[in-house]
């Protein structure tokens, strides 16, 4: 198949091209790399059946494929509070643009929704059929509402023009390909302790979050992707939950160092706790994450210790 993956040089985006090629596919990456990075990309580059195009998802693109993964959006709390206009604009116009393709050229659709259309929840943990406790006007919402509107644009091209989709509600992921200041706690947690930096917990560190690897992820992807006939919306994650007080303590514990632990004020909107009721991907897809937070956490430590010494390296070589 040939197949269209926008915010490909992302973090998830990036794991996603490999898979793809590796099976087989023609792929063309999307991406105007505000928070994508084409180093991410050099293995895929000299690929025979890999197109790296440089484009905005807010303004039309078309290309004749069987199926796209709609990834492009900024995915860090930091990052994409940077140009809340520009975030919202690119969740709402960039499922425009993708539903339009689809519809014109036949392709399936996939949209990579997220744990923050149910906000803050009431429900726990959450299963796809909760609606969510979302603020409307918060720090947040550019994010929140913006998936939230991207999902209702899919059911309604799926029921009104009979668009193929399929929508994942994606919930915290981590691994390789992160960047090192994108501000998400996984990363920030490895790099400071990396660095010898005190961690940063924000607020008293009892919120909740349940990290899933991105190649458990990924698999998940392509199996709902490639699922006959479910639309979704589907959980993906892993269902297991910490504090990010126990992460603190099991990133100090790995990394060692003489870092300790740093308390910061919690941002508005800062939901309390979070975690997937997977039942359909278990029962539909097949699918539950493999990769524990032990295996997981080593490595990525290990991606961000080589990233961090290649920095040292050529800084050192550029005199700087
Ligand atoms: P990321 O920020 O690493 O990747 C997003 C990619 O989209 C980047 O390459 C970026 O340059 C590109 N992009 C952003 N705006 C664009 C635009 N207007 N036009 C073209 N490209 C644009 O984030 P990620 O973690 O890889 O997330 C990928 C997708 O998965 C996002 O849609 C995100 O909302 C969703 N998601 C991720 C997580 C997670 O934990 N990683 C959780 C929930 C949902
Ligand atoms: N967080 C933290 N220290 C950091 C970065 C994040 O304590 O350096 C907290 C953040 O307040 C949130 C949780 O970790 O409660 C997960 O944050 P992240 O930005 O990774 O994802 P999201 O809030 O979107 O789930």
């Amino acid at each position: 198949m040939r197949i269209l993956v926008t915010g490909g040089a992302g973090f998830l985006g990036s794991h996603l091209c490999a898979r793809l090629l590796g099976e087989g596919h023609e792929v063309i990456c999307l991406d105007n790399f505000f928070t994508g990075r084409k180093q991410h990309l050099v293995p895929l580059l000299d690929h025979p059946y890999f197109e790296l195009v440089r484009h905005d998802v807010t303004e039309p693109f078309k290309f004749e494929v069987d199926q796209i993964y709609n990834l492009a959006c900024p995915a860090s709390p930091p990052l994409y509070q940077y140009n809340p206009i520009k975030t919202i604009k690119t969740s709402v116009l960039g499922a425009i643009h993708c539903l339009g393709l689809a519809k014109r050229v036949g392709a399936r659709v996939f949209q990579a929704s997220t744990s923050e259309v149910y906000g803050d929840p009431k429900v726990h943990p959450q299963p796809e059929s909760y609606w969510g406790s979302v603020n409307p006007i918060g720090i947040r919402s550019c994010y929140d509402e913006g998936k939230r509107c991207a999902e209702t644009l899919f059911f309604d091209y799926h029921r009104q023009n009979k668009v193929d989709i399929r929508v994942a509600r994606i919930f915290n992921t981590y691994g390789p390909h992160m960047l090192p200041d994108d501000g998400r706690v996984v990363s920030n947690f490895i790099v400071q302790a990396l660095l010898g930096k005190d961690l940063t917990i924000y607020g008293d560190g009892t919120q909740t979050r349940s990290f899933c690897y991105v190649d458990d992820l990924i698999e998940g992807f392509v199996r709902l992707m490639n699922h006959p006939s479910l639309t979704g919306p589907v959980n993906l994650g892993n269902p297991g939950e910490s504090t990010m007080l126990e992460l603190a303590e099991w990133v100090l514990k790995k990394v060692g160092g003489k870092s300790k632990i740093m308390y910061l004020p919690l941002p508005r909107d800062d939901p309390k706790q979070r975690q997937p009721d997977i039942a359909l991907a278990e029962a539909e897809l097949g699918w539950k994450p493999l990769v524990s937070l032990d295996q997981g956490l080593d490595s990525t430590i290990r991606f961000f210790r080589d990233l961090l010494a290649a920095g040292q390296e050529n800084r050192t070589t550029d005199g700087h």
